[in-house]
């Protein structure tokens, strides 16, 4: 089988710099997608995809390798309080001896897609906040894809002590097609259409279309592609560096090419026919994060529909002997108090006893105008019972 493969990668049509890295020789490919401040994404994608390479290199195993760069990236961030609390995902593929199958990982939510027989499989599963809500059945895959925290990850390398990769075997056969991409990719163009170009042409081809793609379409982020291609007949490896995409604004990303290095990783053998399921183990605090913006929203959101309840609350009561008309619930809820807003010129010993009760009591009404309006027949009716009771009416109901 003959491995072929390209790289493209663009800070897209918004940002001035690029945190993406990206790293591919052949055998061992990956992406990373750096965040933490101005400096520190550039740095953590940079750190993670150098440690990944040199420990692999080295004979580390895949999670031995994420381990290694994980520590890189921590330790760097400790050291120097400019680049405190970056970190980066990391999505790498590595080919077995054979070129028979690919062990792909991930953490966070850059991805690998399958294209094979014509059909697009996507192989990770992002580590984010929505897909847990999506996982959960709470949300649709649409709804993910438009949800205010699709961006909060759950899962990132170089942010806590430890972390680990989801890992998978994929088979490869003639023909197929493999993809790793930022989510600068997929945030902007559609499954359906990722599809289409990179089943054209060669890597080359179809990784700088997938990157002009992203920025058609917008390209709010960082765009990073990584397109290999399994072939039973001879081929060419090719490259793209940041040259040979069409646009020239171009930010650092570091790609490789020339002879392969020496590989000494151990790909484990024998492999699965049937992807791997993915291991769930997040770091607490990210998730605590993402617990913590769910809370604050559920809480806000109460506050608002109480704040919005009240002021639509109107009662009749009294404020020093006074009848007077008050915005709130009688009582007040939460930290909402009622206040005065219309003190009548009325009395509460003018009125009836039973009238002097009710409001003592608090009467609710719908509206201030509706408010008014009791207040008024109260007053109304106090006159005529005091009517009732003079001297002069007896006199007349006498006579
Ligand atoms: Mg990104």
């Amino acid at each position: 089988m003959i491995v072929d493969f390209a790289t493209a990668t663009d800070p897209g049509m918004v940002r001035n710099s690029n945190q993406d890295s990206v790293y591919a020789d052949g055998k061992f490919f990956v992406v990373a997608d750096g965040m933490g401040g101005h400096a520190g994404g550039d740095v953590a994608s940079r750190l993670a995809v150098e440690a990944l390479s040199e420990a692999l290199l080295d004979g580390a195993s895949p999670q031995e390798a994420i381990v290694a760069a994980n520590h890189r990236v921590f330790e760097a961030a400790s050291r120097d309080p400019a680049l405190e609390g970056m970190g980066t995902t990391v999505t790498m593929a590595i080919v077995n001896d054979a070129k028979t199958a690919v062990e792909v990982l991930n953490i966070g939510d850059s991805r690998a897609y399958l294209l094979s027989r014509g059909e697009l499989s996507k192989i990770t599963s992002d580590h984010t906040f929505v897909q847990e809500l999506v996982d959960a059945g709470s949300i649709t895959e649409e709804q993910a894809s438009t949800h205010r925290a699709r961006h909060v990850l759950t899962r990132v390398l170089g942010i806590g002590n430890y972390v680990e990769a989801d890992s998978f075997q994929v088979p490869v056969q003639d023909g197929d097609r493999l993809l790793l991409c930022s989510d600068g990719l997929v945030n902007e163009i559609q499954e359906a259409q990722i599809a289409e170009l990179l089943a054209a042409g060669d890597p080359t081809a179809a990784a700088t279309a997938l990157v002009n793609a992203a920025n058609a379409a917008g390209g709010s982020d960082n765009t990073t592609v990584v397109v290999i291609r399994f072939s039973a007949e001879s081929g060419t490896r090719q490259l793209v560096d940041r040259t040979d995409v069409a646009r020239t604004a171009f930010a650092s990303a570091p790609a490789v090419s020339g002879n392969l290095p020496r590989f000494k990783g151990q790909i484990p053998a024998p492999l699965p026919t049937q992807l791997v399921e993915r291991s769930l183990i997040a770091p607490p605090a990210i998730r605590l994060i993402g617990f913590v913006i769910l809370l604050s929203v559920v809480l806000a959101a109460v506050v608002l529909a109480v704040s919005v309840y009240v002021n639509h609350s109107f009662y009749v009561g009294v404020s020093r002997h006074q009848v007077a008309i008050y915005q709130g619930r009688v009582g007040g809820i939460l930290w909402f108090k009622p206040h005065v807003v219309d003190y009548t010129s009325v009395r509460l010993d003018q009125l009836t006893q039973g009238v002097r009760d009710q409001i003592i009591h608090g009467v609710v009404e719908p509206s201030i105008a509706k408010a008014k309006t009791f207040v008024h027949n109260a007053e109304s009716q106090a006159k005529a019972a005091k009517v009732a009771a003079s001297p002069a009416s007896l006199l007349s109901a006498v006579a």
